[in-house]
C-alpha cells in the first residue's frame, strides 16, 4: 500500500528500525547525515538506498524542513556512496518516491541509487 506522504512519522517504520540497527541491513555507508543499504528486492546489479539520520517521512517534509547542514550533508552522503561505488564514470541513476501516486511504501525519505548496468530510458 502506498503511504501518505502528509501523514507524521512514525518511529515504528522499518527503515527507522534499520536506522536503530533493530533489523540487519547490508549496509555500505554511514555517517552523521545519513546511511546507505542494499536494497532487499535489487532492480537492477547495483540497487542501495541512502535514507536520511533525521525523521523525515519523506522528500516533502526533508526539502521543508530540514536544515541547511542536514540538506547538505545528506546530498553529499549521496554522491559518496555513488563515488565510493566506482558508477560516477559508467553513470548511474537516482530516484525518491513520494506518497500515493509514486507508489511510496516506505515512510522514511529514501532516495534509491541504480547502476552497475545501462539502465534505459525512465519508464515515466
Ligand atoms: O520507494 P519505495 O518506498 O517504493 O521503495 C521501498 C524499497 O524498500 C523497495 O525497493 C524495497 O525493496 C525496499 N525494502 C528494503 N528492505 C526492507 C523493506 C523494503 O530494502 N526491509
Amino acid at each position: 500500500m502506498p503511504i501518505d506522504a502528509t501523514q507524521p512519522y512514525d518511529d515504528q517504520n522499518i527503515f527507522a528500525k534499520i536506522l536503530r540497527g533493530e533489523i540487519p541491513s547490508k549496509r555500505v555507508y554511514e555517517d552523521q547525515w545519513a546511511i546507505a543499504f542494499h536494497d532487499i528486492a535489487p532492480v537492477a546489479p547495483i540497487h542501495i538506498l541512502v535514507i536520511p539520520t533525521g525523521r523525515y517521512v519523506s522528500w516533502d517534509d526533508f526539502s521543508a524542513k530540514a536544515s541547511a547542514e542536514e540538506i547538505t550533508g545528506f546530498v553529499r552522503a549521496v554522491g559518496k556512496v555513488a563515488r565510493d561505488l566506482g558508477l560516477v564514470a559508467p553513470g548511474y541513476r537516482l530516484l525518491a518516491n513520494v506518497g500515493q501516486h509514486s507508489g511510496q511504501e516506505v515512510p522514511h525519505l529514501h532516495v534509491h541509487l541504480f547502476g552497475g548496468q545501462p539502465l534505459g530510458p525512465m519508464l515515466v
